[in-house]
């Protein structure tokens, strides 16, 4: 065959993954579980560029140049491996899989060693844009040995955003570190996400700023440091009108955020390691009230009687608070989130010797991926300039960025506990600064109750030594 690269699976992603590649030249062969759609983007989109149409597995293998490199773009978990129980066998030794969707990164590792031991060499492949990011360039986040990168690489490098000349897309490390990035990625996705909704809700309830307003302060925000695609579109979202009731268009949606998981795989894999993560965490957390329909109507009739006062409510007078405010605490907050994305990368890396380059992740994420924004250029430069930093916070840009806007953000989640309107992100990024800062954490209150009840022991501030109070006894101290 003479195809250079082949992408199965041609739902939205796959499909325009593969216009992608035609559009810039590549040789594409295409293919799908249901022919029809392979066939459909022959007819559609053929003058593009040179696809060949592959009708089955064997088709597609015979079509490609060798090594082969193949694209899987399909629905992840099982269907990931029926594609690949169907390939594999058709392959040849030193021939590249490359995994495309939205995999768990433990899956990946599997996958990597199961075809190590049959020669058949595989990437885990995080892509980030959307429909209109794979079709136009995506953020590509590879995970895969480098002689693997080195055959595969051009092609995604090609078919990437690019900011100047640089390819958002670079090789991240071994087996499952591209994936494990893009899970990453996509929980930073979550916390952004939900700070926006608690600032848009912030803006409406306490501040009493009608809808269009709010809107027009997201637009007049996307040309400030806060300038991003998810700030952008939530301008655009807000100022939408349904057409059918004349009513605001986020006034007639359903306020039951989804998911697919990814954030929950960011938040058990973040305890696994042991990485607070409270904004990502918070996030997901604050998704999964929103769809508990149920308990919240339960709750809210049974408590609806209860009178707390009058600094419930919200009341605007009441509350200290301003659009500026606001403003500088979305930034603060979502520099804290990233930090923490960063940490739980770094430990991540650490813990399975991936030797990932953290700036290498703010770089290709500012553009092409759903978090692009003009953040992440000041991210790259500070972690570039302060590589041994242990956080983002501990940089003197971010220090004093998020030091500067520490008063505005205690303001806003100040308002948001005084009107009672649930902020859970800007409240726990707020209280990991604070806990960062402390100069004592009641942290030792909790070791000495573990050592009362179980004998855990604990370490002194003035002595060296691991030591034990015997507490049902004399309530001597002895080195444990
Ligand atoms: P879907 O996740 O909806 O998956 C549909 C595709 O999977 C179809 O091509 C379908 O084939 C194929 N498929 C499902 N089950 C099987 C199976 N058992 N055997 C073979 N093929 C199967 O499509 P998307 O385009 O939305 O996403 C593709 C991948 O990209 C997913 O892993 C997703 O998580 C990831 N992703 C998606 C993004 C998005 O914005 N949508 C962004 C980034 C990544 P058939 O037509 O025959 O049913």
């Amino acid at each position: 065959g003479t195809a250079q690269v082949a992408v199965t699976g041609l739902a939205v992603m796959g499909r325009n993954l593969a216009r992608n590649l035609a559009r810039n030249g590549f040789r594409v062969a295409v293919h799908n579980r249901t022919t029809s759609r392979a066939e459909a983007l022959v007819e559609e989109f053929g003058h593009e560029g040179d696809f060949t149409l592959a009708r089955t597995a064997e088709e597609l293998v015979a079509a490609l140049e060798r090594p082969r490199r193949i694209i899987v773009m399909v629905k992840a978990g099982e269907a990931t491996d029926a594609v690949l129980d169907e390939l594999v066998p058709l392959l040849d030794e030193g021939d590249i899989v490359a995994d495309a969707g939205n995999a768990h990164w433990r899956d990946t590792v599997r996958r990597h060693a199961a075809l190590a031991d049959k020669g058949i060499r595989f990437a885990g492949v995080g892509v980030s844009g959307g429909e209109v990011g794979a079709l136009e360039g995506p953020s590509i986040m590879p995970g895969c040995d480098a002689d693997t990168y080195g055959e595969l690489g051009p092609f995604l490098e090609i078919i990437s955003a690019h900011v100047d000349d640089e390819p958002c897309c670079t090789l991240i490390g071994p087996d499952g570190s591209g994936h494990f990035v893009k899970m990453v990625h996509n929980g930073i996705e979550y916390s952004d996400m939900q700070l926006i909704a608690e600032t848009y809700d912030l803006l409406r309830g306490p501040l009493g700023l009608p809808v269009d307003a709010v809107a027009d302060t997201f637009r007049a925000w996307n040309d400030t440091e806060l300038e991003s695609y998810l700030v952008q579109i939530t301008a655009e979202v807000l100022a939408h009108t349904d057409a059918d009731t004349g009513r605001p268009f986020v006034d007639v949606v359903r306020d039951a955020a989804e998911q697919k998981g990814t954030g929950r795989w960011t938040v058990q894999t973040a305890l696994d390691l042991g990485v607070p993560v409270t904004g990502i965490a918070e996030a997901t957390m604050a998704r999964a009230v929103s769809g508990d329909t149920e308990r919240r109507a339960a709750v809210r009739e049974a408590l609806e009687p209860v009178d707390d006062g009058d600094e419930g409510g919200s009341d605007a007078a009441a509350v200290d608070l301003s659009v500026d405010d606001l403003r500088a605490a979305l930034y603060a907050a979502k520099v804290v989130s990233y930090a923490q994305g960063l940490d739980m990368v770094r430990e991540g890396s650490r813990e399975n010797d991936w030797d990932i380059d953290p700036a290498d992740l703010s770089r290709i994420w500012r553009d092409g991926c759903i978090i692009r924004a003009r953040l992440l250029g000041d991210i790259t430069q500070a972690v570039e300039e302060h590589p041994d930093a242990p956080s983002l916070l501990a940089t003197p840009t971010f220090a004093a960025a998020v030091a500067d806007r520490l008063p505005a953000l205690r303001r806003v989640v100040t308002a948001a506990v005084a009107s009672g309107t649930p902020a859970p992100v800007f409240s726990a990024v707020l209280a990991y600064v604070d806990a960062l800062r402390a100069e004592r954490l009641p942290a030792a209150l909790v070791q000495g109750l573990r050592d009362y009840f179980g004998a855990h022991t604990y370490e002194r501030v003035d002595r060296e030594g691991t030591f034990h109070t015997e507490w049902s006894k004399d309530r001597a101290e002895v080195e444990a």
